[in-house]
């Protein structure tokens, strides 16, 4: 039976002795045999329950902000200590299944103010996933029997979360805080900037604090960060500064012309929140918030309505309906099938000598850099048994790459299944979960340096 973690156990207490967030709680407790523990029925209710999941959110935000807690965190660390880089659902689901396979909890370094990575860049819901809602265990796309967000070892699952066919943001990355909140000590605001093999097991360099010592290191860094950043609060914004916008009240305020550059799922996602098709904005209001026009510059997506229904998969197939005329004759939603530039002007942007009150730029990711933990110095790690690689392992420090950070090349079999043919599956939780899931079941403890 798995027991509440201490920050788990706070947030059941304080859930329950606040009247206005205990309903979903005490909701999901009816149905407890049905779950797979009670603490997954608990949490469950909170999740549903709008207020309760706000109590829950802030408690999480407010333990791991507290400075003194991080200092005493970082300070417990040592030789022996599994440390991951990242706070995404890839050191979630390592810390789980490290927690259940009998090793202690791993510390998790976030660089960022907020913990569960991606899918926490925004407090409110801003875009939805792009695999599939559904109940099970973890599998393939198209077995509908499989779960495609599954997390191995979350005391929850998005399956629990909502009957949406796709989900929010908001909601994998409640699912990632709280297996964190269970399995990890999780310390925010921790930029590691450099690894190296100098003291008592790894020495971890970390941005205005003192090192830490570790006898691993997962490195959990995601997809990255966007190639070209831009100046917070400007005429161009990258997809992350986009999605903060959209978290905030009036987001489209004064934007009646936009442009959205790049091809890819952030690009599409950006393209729904301006068209109004996205979560719905904290506060915004089609009278006085929609667009007149939207071009999007992307080089290999169809431009008519029949084109894009014959080509984009399902999850984006609302936008195809914007690339035809209204049966006013209007039609808002452009495709522009050429690479373009943005230049921000004083209260506006440029792109092709267009003049925008906003552009979002979505031209890609690239990894940030942390000194002795490059691309380079890694290789695959393989399991004998079939020959996959799980991770990418350090080729002199015990340090290891997970989840999408590792890159890891689509297997044959990978290939046979489908996966292959959308390129963004490459990253997905449905094809990678797994292998970090087997990487730490079968890991043992750090050796001794
Ligand atoms: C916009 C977008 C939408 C996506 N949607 C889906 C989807 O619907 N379904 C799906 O399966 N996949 C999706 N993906 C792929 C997705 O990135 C992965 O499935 C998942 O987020 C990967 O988790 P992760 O733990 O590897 O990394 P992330 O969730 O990206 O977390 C990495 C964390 O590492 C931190 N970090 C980076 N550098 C440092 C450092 N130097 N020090 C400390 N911390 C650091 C970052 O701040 C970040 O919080 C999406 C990706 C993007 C960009």
């Amino acid at each position: 039976m798995l027991e509440p973690s201490a920050q788990i156990e706070s947030i059941l207490t304080a859930v329950t002795t606040q009247p206005g967030a205990v309903a979903g709680m005490q909701a999901a407790l009816q149905r407890v045999s049905e779950f797979p523990s009670p603490l997954a029925a608990m949490l469950t209710g909170i999740a549903l329950d709008p207020a309760g999941r706000d109590l829950a959110e802030q408690l999480l935000d407010a333990a791991w902000a507290d400075e003194t807690r991080r200092q005493v965190t970082l300070s417990a660390s040592n030789a022996q200590r599994e440390v991951i880089i990242g706070s995404g659902c890839h050191a979630a689901v390592y810390a789980a299944v490290r927690v259940l396979s009998g090793y202690p909890k791993p510390l998790v370094l976030e660089r960022g103010a907020r913990a569960g990575g991606t899918f926490a860049m925004t407090t409110r819901p801003t875009f939805y996933l792009n695999s599939r809602n559904q109940a099970g265990g973890a599998g393939l796309a198209g077995d509908l029997g499989a779960s495609l967000n599954y997390l191995p070892g979350a005391p929850l699952q998005p399956g629990h979360l909502s009957m949406a066919e796709y989900q929010t943001n908001a909601d994998l990355a409640f699912v990632i805080r709280l297996t964190l909140a269970q399995f990890a000590d999780v310390v925010t605001d921790t930029n590691v900037i450099a690894v190296g093999d100098d003291g008592p097991g790894v020495e971890i360099a970390i941005r205005d604090r003192e090192p830490v010592f570790a006898g691993r290191v997962i490195d959990a860094r995601g997809v990255g960060d966007p190639v070209v950043q831009y100046p917070a609060g400007g005429s161009i914004v990258t997809f992350p500064q986009f999605m903060q916008r959209m978290a905030g009240p009036w987001p489209l305020r004064g934007v009646r012309r936009a442009a959205v550059i790049g091809d890819g799922d952030s690009a599409k996602c950006a393209v729904e929140a301006l068209l109004g098709i996205a979560p719905p904005p904290q506060l915004a209001a089609a009278a006085l918030d929609q667009l007149e026009r939207i071009d999007w510059y992307a080089e290999d997506l169809p431009a008519t309505c029949d084109g894009w229904r014959a080509a984009i998969r399902g999850r984006y197939q609302a936008i195809g309906r914007y690339l035809r005329p209204d049966r006013f004759g209007v039609q808002r939603l452009t495709i522009t099938g050429r690479r373009a530039a943005a230049v921000a002007l004083p209260g506006t942007a440029l792109v092709d000598g267009r003049a925008y009150d906003l552009v979002v730029s979505c031209t890609g990711n690239r990894e940030s850099s942390i000194g002795g933990l490059f691309l380079g110095s890694f290789g695959d790690y393989v399991l004998d048994e079939d020959g996959d690689a799980l991770a990418r392992e350090h080729d002199s420090l015990p340090a290891f790459r997970v989840g999408p950070h590792a890159r890891l090349p689509l297997t044959p079999r990978e290939r046979i299944d489908g996966l292959a043919a959308i390129g963004e599956n490459a990253v997905s939780i449905f094809r990678l979960a797994t292998k970090t899931a087997r990487l730490a079941a079968t890991l043992d403890a750090p050796a001794e340096r």
